[in-house]
């Protein structure tokens, strides 16, 4: 990786960048401030006055607020303490940039001098007696909750409900149980990759995926990505794709082109019964869509959000079977039915049960499992709903019956058991699902059927995920231009109001559920800060106690000057944070898959992962790796510990401070790699020309 010119550092580009832009900031402020043109004009003077005089008046309209935390900024007649003061608070010493020691106070010495916000809040928030420590933080609240499959409130709930309603009926006795040869799984060294049947010409497909998410228009996390992006990369590949969703009253309408009702009279089975529904057809983002609103008293889509009902499994039991019979009635006949998690399960099992028998037998069915941890547990009430008779048959332990729970339905079951073909999102999780206990329960189910399952690598959607053409960056860049990513940098600070210095930007981006590490999430904010690093946070939770918990956080570090947590759903701010922080943080639990690597090594933002699941697949670590220099993409850890996190992150920060050459050598690397859906699209082809053929 050594090179024989140098290259420029990022504090050279700083230098080149920083004078325009923040000359633009300050014209803006002094121009808010009534008439202080002039001296907004010379930045030189601007700093010195900020260092010389010791106090700073803000500019009366500078009352800026960051409005999606509710983040105060308020600077308006706010007298600001001195610099002199903030150096005294922060005396220890910590790496710069150079791998010369600087304190706090020193870097806030270089703020931009018309940055009137960001300026403020550091000398406020450095006046303060301190932040807390991560101990201090840890010991005033209640333990993280932590991942037990089968703990989880609403299936518990669920479980409840089906025990109650098991109570008044006669119950499966032993004599009905099938015999249970006891699982054993097999050791297994190291996963193989997935070599699915070569089809040399496979002539244009008629695709159809039913899906509970839909990016942008639907999404809660990387399922929406992967359905959109595959679906463009089978349209591009020559094939016909058609996308059924729910029509959800939260839909990003603003990403739909040309909704209008196409079909108003499509009558769903349920409970004896039907349910009138009426399909919209509309571009997203140039993919066909089909929307399925029902007119029931149930509002099974009229929710707020796209999960966490306590009927979740019904409504999307009648989702699949709404799906199934749009297809039926409206005459279509796919080649393939691709459905996604356990939301989706049904529909093979409907096709098999019901349509086939009703002249559909056309269709191949492929099922997707993004995650094992949520498998739709239910009980005899989804049979009786979606008339599928015969309890007797479908509490089969080949069928449906949980692996668990003989009084239970399981719906991921069911798309395993029914499916023509399954995948799940990378083979080290399919390896580890079926053979080291991350199946939640579905390891003798895979074991069963392992000769229609495997993993693919997700990709990412190359045009919606471009450094070069992303509409939410004020920068663009290529791995030609890459010092213009900085650019983006400073606009994340300016976004953030953290301080504009030479440390590196940490980011966290995801769901904040127990699966993506919570304590290692919490542990790296702590070991960012200390090692001179600066992080920012964009997540949530529909958990209301991790919810309250990383509020917590966000409330005691508030005022840092080198971090930023961000509670909700931000899909443009996630962009920014993508392209202008310097590395992504992944510490999970496990992980199907992953995205957020993906997409941070597409932005040149260097992935810090734990060896696990698809990111032990994706990114390759620089140090301690047997691939060549050009392979290597981030840093890996394998404990899920303290540790373990610190080894990787450790390093990370080291070589951005000390060897910024290879730091800039690897973010090149990063970028180069392709994990667009070119090489998954080929395999989803391939499986797709496999199974037609059946
Ligand atoms: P998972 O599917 O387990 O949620 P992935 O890494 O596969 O995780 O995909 C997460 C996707 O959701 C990425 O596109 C990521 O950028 C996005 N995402 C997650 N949380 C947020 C958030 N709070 N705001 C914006 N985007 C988010």
């Amino acid at each position: 990786m050594a090179r024989k010119t140098p290259v420029p550092t990022e504090k050279a580009d700083k230098s080149k960048l920083a004078s325009p832009a923040n000359g633009k900031i300050r014209a803006k402020a002094a121009k808010d401030s009534g008439g202080r043109e002039a001296d907004a004009a010379e930045p030189a003077q601007s700093k010195q006055g900020i260092q010389s005089q010791g106090e700073v008046m803000a500019p009366a309209d500078t009352q800026l607020k960051d409005a999606t935390s509710g983040k105060s900024a308020q600077t308006s007649g706010v007298t600001v303490a001195p610099v002199a003061h903030a150096a005294a608070m922060v005396p220890e010493p910590m790496p710069g940039p150079s791998g010369k020691s600087e304190t706090k106070a020193s870097a806030m010495h270089r703020l931009p001098a018309g940055d009137v916000d960001t300026r403020s809040r550091n000398l406020e928030a450095a006046a303060k007696p301190g932040f807390p420590t991560e101990a201090e933080f840890v010991a005033n609240l209640p333990p993280l909750p932590v991942d037990e499959p089968q703990d989880e409130s609403h299936e518990a709930a669920v479980l409840q409900a089906i025990e109650a309603e098991f109570s008044n009926l006669p119950s499966v006795t032993e004599a009905d149980w099938e015999p249970v040869a006891a699982f054993e799984p097999e050791a297994v060294s190291a996963p193989q990759p997935e070599h699915f049947p070569q089809a040399p010409a496979i002539p244009s497909l008629f695709i159809v995926q039913i899906t509970p998410e839909l990016a942008p228009v639907a999404k809660v996390g990387g399922l929406a990505d992967v359905v959109f992006g595959l679906s463009s990369e089978m349209e591009i590949r020559g094939n016909q794709v058609e996308i059924i969703l729910p029509k959800y009253d939260c839909l990003r309408y603003d990403h739909i082109w040309g909704l209008c009702e196409t079909y108003g009279d499509l009558w769903v089975p349920w409970y004896g019964g039907a349910i009138h529904c009426t399909v919209f057809f509309g571009f997203v983002h140039g993919r066909k869509c089909f929307f399925i609103e029902p007119h029931s008293t149930d509002n099974f889509f009229n929710r707020g959000g796209i999960y966490g009902c306590n009927d979740d499994v019904m409504r999307f039991a009648f989702f699949s079977r709404a799906a199934m019979e749009f297809l039926w009635k409206s005459g279509k006949h796919p080649d393939i039915i691709h459905c996604h998690d356990w939301q989706t399960a049904l529909v093979p099992v409907f096709l098999y049960e019901i349509y086939q028998h009703l002249d559909m037998r056309h269709p191949r069915t492929c099922f997707t499992i993004h995650n094992f941890k949520h498998q739709g547990v239910t009980g005899a009430q989804l049979l009786n709903a979606t008339a599928l008779h015969r309890p007797e048959y479908y509490f089969h332990y080949d069928r449906l019956r949980d692996n668990h729970n003989p009084h239970a339905l399981n719906l991921m079951k069911a798309g395993v058991v029914y499916s023509n073909f399954v995948t799940t999102v990378s083979p080290r999780y399919a390896m580890e699902a079926k053979d080291q206990g991350q199946g939640f329960g579905l390891e003798s189910t895979l074991h069963i059927h392992h000769q229609k399952y495997g993993g693919v690598v997700n990709g990412i959607d190359y045009e919606f995920w471009n450094p070069g053409l992303d509409r939410y960056i004020p920068s663009h860049y290529s791995v030609n231009t890459i010092d213009d990513k900085y650019r983006n940098k400073q606009a994340l600070r300016g976004r953030l109001l953290i301080a504009d210095n030479e440390k590196p930007i940490v980011a966290f981006i995801g769901r904040l559920d127990p699966q993506k590490g919570l304590e290692l999430i919490r542990h790296a904010i702590f070991y960012t800060l200390q090692r001179g690093g600066q992080f920012v946070l964009l997540g949530s939770s529909p958990d209301g106690q991790i919810n309250n918990y990383f509020w917590s956080l966000k409330h005691q570090l508030n005022d840092h000057p080198d971090c930023h947590i961000e509670i909700g759903f931000n899909e443009e701010l996630s962009h920014l944070i993508y392209a202008g922080a310097d590395m992504v943080l992944v510490p999970s639990r496990f992980e199907p898959c992953g995205l957020t690597q993906l997409i941070a090594m597409r932005y040149g933002t260097i992935p810090v992962v734990r060896e696990i699941g698809g990111l032990a697949d994706t990114v390759v670590d620089k140090d301690f790796s047997d691939q060549p220099l050009p392979e290597r993409t981030g840093y890996v850890f394998r404990d899920y510990d303290d540790k373990g996190l610190e080894s990787a992150l450790g390093r990370a920060i080291s070589c951005y401070y000390e060897y910024p050459e290879h730091f800039r050598e690897l973010m090149k690397n990063a970028m180069r790699r392709d994990y667009s859906w070119k090489n998954p699209g080929q395999d989803y082809l391939n499986i797709y020309d496999h199974i037609r053929n059946k």
